[in-house]
């Protein structure tokens, strides 16, 4: 795993303990060598996250839609900066750029990003671990609810197991390490 796509907040959240979180991953990626992928923006939890990141000497890769660049204020210091045409085309892109993705805490665009990338898998789209950093355990009642819905049936246990779910990074991007060599073995061998 080379590079890893993070959504997060385009805000800071309320407490310092969010963009304290992406500084955390970042020092995390850096151990590893894995280089970044995120949605270009120099503000929130996103702007945390890319100046930790170009801090460690980590190559960050920001996608932005031309009309977000003034409203999220596109960073200027970025390894990479891509100026696509629309909110698909942004997705589209850093899915192909990553080899798997993560999620730090965020609002809806966030949820979006990471369930569109989760359902890839489970269509097929793709073969790329995703990771939910559940900080302070902020996305306990979102993994409470994933697990009602396989009660419920509509999401089969298989699907639900593609999205991991770990409060420290450097576990997070351990299983994910795992997950993704054998993501990769199962690919090679169909
Ligand atoms: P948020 O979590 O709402 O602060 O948004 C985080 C990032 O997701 C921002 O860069 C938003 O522009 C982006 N975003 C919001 N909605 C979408 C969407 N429908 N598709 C792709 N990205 C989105």
């Amino acid at each position: 795993m080379r590079t890893v796509c993070v959504f997060c907040g385009s805000r800071p959240g309320r407490g310092l303990e969010y963009p304290e979180a992406a500084r955390r991953l970042a020092a995390s990626l850096a151990r590893r060598d894995i280089s970044v992928v995120y949605g270009g923006a120099s503000v929130g939890v996103m702007g945390a996250l890319a100046d930790a990141a170009l801090e460690l000497g980590i190559e960050v890769t920001g996608v932005i839609p031309a009309q977000l660049m003034d409203r999220e204020l596109s960073h200027k210091h970025l390894t990479a900066l891509h100026i696509v045409e629309s909110m698909h085309e942004r997705k589209a892109l850093m899915g192909s750029l990553s080899d798997g993705f993560i999620a730090l805490p965020g609002g809806l665009g966030t949820l979006e990003e990471f369930f569109e990338v989760l359902t890839w898998n489970q269509l097929g789209i793709h073969a790329k671990p995703c990771g939910l950093l559940n900080i302070d355990g902020f996305y306990d009642s979102l993994t409470s609810f994933l697990d009602h819905t396989v009660c419920e049936e509509f999401v089969p246990e298989a699907h639900r197991s593609f999205m991991l779910v770990e409060r420290d990074p450097d576990l997070l991007l351990e299983d994910m390490q795992r997950r993704h060599a054998k993501m990769q073995t199962v690919r090679n061998a169909v």
